[in-house]
């Protein structure tokens, strides 16, 4: 994979978010923190980088106009992840390394998160599961999790001061901890901050949510998310702009694309639609059987996807609309847009959004893929029959 630019993107140099940082930045100075905190983030968007952004703020010895200094004792080390007063929960489940149940919690995976953040505060779901190996599996935050946040709030804080609990991806909190993390939002413990992070609040329990204040991460608009690119991965304002078009201003998807040729995502969409093409019916099979051993969060993923690239190819085809992209995936977009059209746009739309239900469900996988195939397959040739009548 070629990389270009291997710049560190700081806590600090967030997209976007201008509000909610004077906001942060306001509640920090004035002391008014709440003690129970939702930080809303857009799908891959800002959410930990602000949740670190704000705990930066709180250990910082001089801020200045609303920005942590960054040479104090309290940021280097927030910087570093390695503040003893700044707690990090995030999903985890067992891998090669942690095997015992009781071990699987966030503390046993610390290394791996410090070097995941460090390298990229923006990090998906999906890439943290890849860097700690657990692709194949759903992280969650369980018992293991709870009796070690418990042992850490019957201490007090290192430093005297505040400590924060940064709990990324909340909602994959499971009734177990959910129940523990109720009581800690029940009776909050002086200078005590639970910050959740999540991209699905509505996963979390009603009553978690009544308790916590919530903060909706702004969308980030396409020009400032080109203007970071340009300013943080030194990318050409051209080229920045075209990627933060085409990532429809999703921050992760951005960066993916810059150290990536093409979105892996597309390659499996392209060899899913050359296959139903083909109509090679065991050709589909075995892409079933491939896409069904991924995790589900990474099938619902392949959905949505999909559904972009379908969206994509319809408006380019048969709107006729021109999207600024250049090499060898305008050539894809150019080939098979045609392809889609109002023969098949809405059945291949409402699929994937069946396939995705379904995932979510716990339905077998590789039967609903390889059903999806088969429908894959009809649609296609619909478009097609439709595409060669236009000409
Ligand atoms: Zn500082």
């Amino acid at each position: 994979m070629p990389s270009r630019i291997r710049r560190e993107v700081r806590a600090k140099d967030i997209p976007g978010q201008k509000e909610m940082k004077q906001v942060f930045h306001q509640m920090v100075a004035e002391e008014r923190l709440p003690h129970a905190m939702l930080i809303h983030s857009n799908e891959g968007g800002t959410g930990l980088a602000l949740a670190l952004h704000l705990s930066q703020l709180l250990f910082c010895e001089q801020p200045e106009a609303g920005e942590p200094c960054e040479i104090c004792s309290g940021c280097t080390r927030t910087m570093s992840h390695t503040h003893p007063d700044i707690h990090h929960v995030f999903p985890v489940n067992g891998n090669k390394r942690v095997k015992k149940k009781e071990d699987r919690h966030s503390d046993s995976f610390l290394p791996e998160w410090r070097e995941a953040i460090k390298a990229n505060p923006f990090l998906e779901l999906i890439d943290w599961y890849q860097a700690i190996e657990i692709e194949n599996k759903q992280g969650f935050i369980g018992e293991e999790e709870s009796a070690s946040m418990r042992r850490k709030l019957a201490l007090r804080s290192f430093e005297g001061g505040y400590r924060v609990f940064i709990i990324w991806h909340a909602d994959k909190m499971n009734d177990s901890f959910a129940n523990k993390m109720l009581k800690n939002l029940e009776e909050p413990t002086a200078k005590t901050v639970f910050l959740l992070v999540s991209e699905n609040p509505a996963k979390l329990l009603p009553t978690i949510i009544s308790r916590v204040q919530i903060f909706r991460e702004d969308h980030v608009d396409e020009q400032e998310l080109a203007d970071f690119l340009v300013k943080h991965k030194g990318l050409d304002p051209q080229v920045a702009m075209n990627i933060a078009f085409r990532s429809e201003a999703h921050v992760s998807h951005a960066l993916k694309e810059i150290d990536r040729d093409e979105d892996p995502w597309l390659t499996e969409f392209k060899m899913w639609m050359r296959l139903a093409y083909s109509r090679d019916i065991s050709g589909l099979y075995k892409w079933s059987e491939r896409m069904a051993r991924k995790s589900r969060d990474a099938q619902r993923q392949y959905c949505k996807s999909a559904l972009k690239v379908l969206d994509r190819c319809y408006r380019m085809g048969w709107l006729e609309m021109n999207v600024p992209m250049e090499g060898e995936e305008a050539k894809f977009y150019k080939d098979f847009s045609p392809f889609i059209n109002t023969a098949n746009v809405g059945g291949f739309l409402e699929l994937l959004e069946e396939v995705s239900f379904h995932i979510e469900r716990n339905v077998n996988e590789k039967i609903v893929w390889f059903d999806a195939s088969i429908s894959a397959v009809r649609y296609v040739h619909a478009g097609k029959k439709l595409m060669a009548e236009k000409d």
